[in-house]
């Protein structure tokens, strides 16, 4: 149990946001620790994980998969927390577990949506590469993308928690791998650390062109998770038959729904989509772990233990910086899976 002048720190909504969320849109508030009821643990948080599907749980209207965060509530999101009260018959006191305790000290949860970590280590993997977006890139990759040997894939967000691991799945696949990142500091890591066969910067002058020279054969895969300008540079460039897997696009997240869009895309991407007889599938990682979480554990596991793929975390400390952290994430700041370590344990 917590000492007895322990408190619940939690980080609310405070505001809804118009365009990139500023601190102001976030407050820190302190409650009193929740008691478990019958059939409830009590759940510490020792590490939460951001993403950048959060942006749109601020919005009153919501992504349609998930339910906005309410004004007031505490922000939601996937942690590593230990068990420290426990009135259920499965989970005992100390154990570690994959919750969903949002942005908080403390949680309670009746076990429905708790998956225990045994001796997984460092246990933040859970919310990185053997994770969400680990599973995010394995589907999305292997089971749309299809990418065969020879070919060529290009990936945006290249370092970060999904576009890393795409890139490395890809090359296991003999692909040819052209990552997209902010940076040349990124960029060096994708091609020398991670073994992508080119990195572009996306900040950098000609993009398009650059790109263009960087995918002589054209594009087989275009692993899509940022839109905006990198896909205006990637769509004229997909060969006939290529896929895409739509997996975000966070270039748009803080779009002010108010204001209207530039160049207006569709007509361009339905006549690629049709004259290229291409494959561009939209995906929500939560419709697949029934069917494909188990072998992604299985494999990407031994990927991760051989060295085959690497994983890298930006890890920040304490509950109180998770909202720069955030605003940082949604500007490229975050270099690797972003964590916030919350609790010691
Ligand atoms: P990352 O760790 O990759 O962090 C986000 C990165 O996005 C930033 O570091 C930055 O990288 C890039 N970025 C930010 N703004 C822009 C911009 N305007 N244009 C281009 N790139 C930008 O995040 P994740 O790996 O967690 O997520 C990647 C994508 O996958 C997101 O779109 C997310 O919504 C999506 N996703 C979808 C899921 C699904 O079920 N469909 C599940 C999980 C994630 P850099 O500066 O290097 O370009």
């Amino acid at each position: 149990m917590p000492a007895d002048n322990a408190v619940n720190r939690r980080i609310i909504l405070a505001a809804r946001p118009r365009g990139l969320p500023t601190l102001h849109d976030f407050h820190l508030e302190s409650a009193p620790i929740p008691a478990p009821a019958d059939g409830q643990v009590l759940l510490r948080t020792l590490y939460l994980s951001l993403d950048p599907y959060m942006r749109n749980l601020m919005d009153e209207t919501g992504p349609g998969y998930a339910p906005p965060v309410p004004l007031g509530a505490p922000m939601v999101g996937g942690t590593v927390s230990r068990v420290v009260a426990s009135h259920h018959p499965k989970f005992a006191v100390g154990e570690l577990v994959l919750a969903n305790a949002g942005w908080q000290d403390f949680a309670l949860s009746n076990g429905s949506d708790l998956l225990p970590l045994d001796d997984l280590e460092p246990p933040s993997l859970a919310l990185g590469g053997l994770g969400m977006p680990g599973f995010t890139a394995y589907v999305g990759l292997l089971d749309i993308g299809e990418p065969g040997p020879g070919e060529t894939v290009v990936v945006a967000a290249a370092t970060g928690a999904v576009g890393a691991v795409v890139g490395q799945l890809a090359k296991l696949k003999g692909a040819r791998v052209v990552g997209i990142a902010g940076g040349a500091e990124k960029c060096r890591y994708a091609v020398e650390e991670l073994g992508f066969d080119a990195c572009l910067d996306r900040r950098e002058e000609q993009f398009g062109e650059r790109l263009a020279n960087a995918c002589p054969d054209g594009i087989d895969v275009y692993f899509e998770n940022v839109g905006g300008a990198v896909f205006d540079a990637v769509l004229p460039r997909l060969n006939i038959g290529a896929r895409v897997p739509v997996c975000g696009f966070i270039a748009h997240y803080n779009d002010d729904a108010s204001s209207q869009p530039g160049t207006d895309r569709l007509p361009r991407v339905l006549a690629t989509l049709l004259q290229k007889r291409i494959r561009m599938q939209g995906f929500i990682i939560l419709d697949h772990y029934g069917e494909r979480f188990q072998a992604f554990r299985r494999e990407m596991g031994e990927w991760v233990r051989n060295g085959q793929v690497k994983l890298r975390e930006d890890r920040v400390d304490g509950l109180e910086q998770a909202p720069s952290a955030f605003i940082g994430l949604l500007e490229g700041r975050n270099f690797g899976k972003l964590v916030v370590r919350v609790g010691q344990d």
